[in-house]
């Protein structure tokens, strides 16, 4: 796997990615989101259509075990649509997991071999409900990780390490929700202790703290900057988010970014008759980036940044 990146439909060259939105859900059941489920591989498929009609070409699809994956899902849209899917393993922040859950439970050794079955065979068709695993022949392209607002917990923690270290034996990236953009330097450093180096992980939701200052220092340490709230207004207006990009490239850190819209709830699925939609991307803000920081800065950011940040590679011990 070395040098390639992972899809629900088997590894593939970087370059083959095209256009990447780095952070999406296409299928999620979360006990912190009630009555925001969404899932159906028809609604899914006309959702993922959209995106394809805006120029995306690959969704890389962030929602970890026991959160609603449907690995079979995953592959029907991809095959239905002709974008290609990363699909992910790992472990959410607490919030996710309601009390007495088995990721609370369960020992390390036994955490870390549920992210290596999916990562090297196959991810469980019963996002690992069930008694007993069902391979599925997809396997998982990245692992995700998180951790609460301003704090890990001790749970958190030890997920955290177990997701480093299957990120250590496997090459396959790390990406890390960091709750409304806090936690970034932490996580990197309890990374980076755990043996996996900044410039494996993505940090996901840094534009819900738009600070260039600290984006920089991220950036500097090899970090990707995921801003992955594209179009979700009640957070900012996009124009914050097109000044950071503009300062990021102006301060030599264009190579880090990724873009995505995580739109998460079934509310804001076109396909459920929400909004903005995933299509937003591509549709509404690539070509107001565009006209900002011109032809090659968007490129880097939607494809080589992408293409780098999702190619699995053994880090050297
Ligand atoms: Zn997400």
């Amino acid at each position: 796997m070395n040098g390639l990146v992972m899809t629900v439909l088997g590894p593939v060259d970087p370059a083959g990615l095209g256009a990447v939105d780095a952070h999406e859900h296409l299928f999620l059941h979360s006990a912190a989101l009630p009555g925001e489920d969404f899932g159906s591989v028809d609604a899914m498929a006309s959702e993922a259509e959209t995106v394809r009609a805006g120029g995306i070409d690959t969704i890389v699809e962030l929602t970890p075990v026991g959160l609603g994956r449907s690995v079979t899902g995953l592959a029907s849209v991809s095959r239905r649509t002709g974008v290609h899917v990363v699909a992910a393993t790992g472990y959410h922040r607490d919030a996710h997991y309601p009390a007495g859950h088995w990721v609370y439970r369960e020992p390390a050794e036994v955490l870390e071999e549920v992210l290596l079955a999916d990562l090297t065979s196959g991810i469980d068709e019963r996002d690992w409900q069930g008694p007993t695993p069902v391979p599925s022949p997809h396997r998982a392209g990245i692992i995700k990780l998180g951790a609460s607002y301003q704090r890990a917990s001790a749970s958190e923690r030890l997920r955290l390490t177990v997701g480093a270290s299957a990120a250590r034996r496997t090459g396959a990236p790390v990406a890390v929700h960091c709750e409304v953009g806090t936690m970034a330097p932490e996580l990197l450093d309890l990374l980076a202790a755990d043996g996996v180096p900044a410039g494996r992980v993505l940090l996901a939701h840094l534009d819900r703290n738009p600070d260039p200052g600290l984006h920089a220092e991220l950036a500097a340490r090899g970090a990707y900057l995921l801003y992955d709230t594209v179009g979700r207004i009640k957070y900012r207006p996009d124009s914050v988010l097109l000044e950071l990009i503009e300062r990021m490239v102006a301060a030599g850190h264009g190579d880090k970014v990724l873009l995505g819209t995580d739109v998460g709830r079934r509310s804001q699925l076109r396909a459920y008759g929400g909004g903005p939609g995933m299509a937003v991307l591509g549709e509404t803000f690539v070509p107001r980036l565009r006209s900002s920081v011109g032809d090659d800065a968007t490129s880097a950011i939607l494809r080589t940044n992408a293409w780098t940040a999702l190619t699995w590679s053994m880090v050297a011990e």
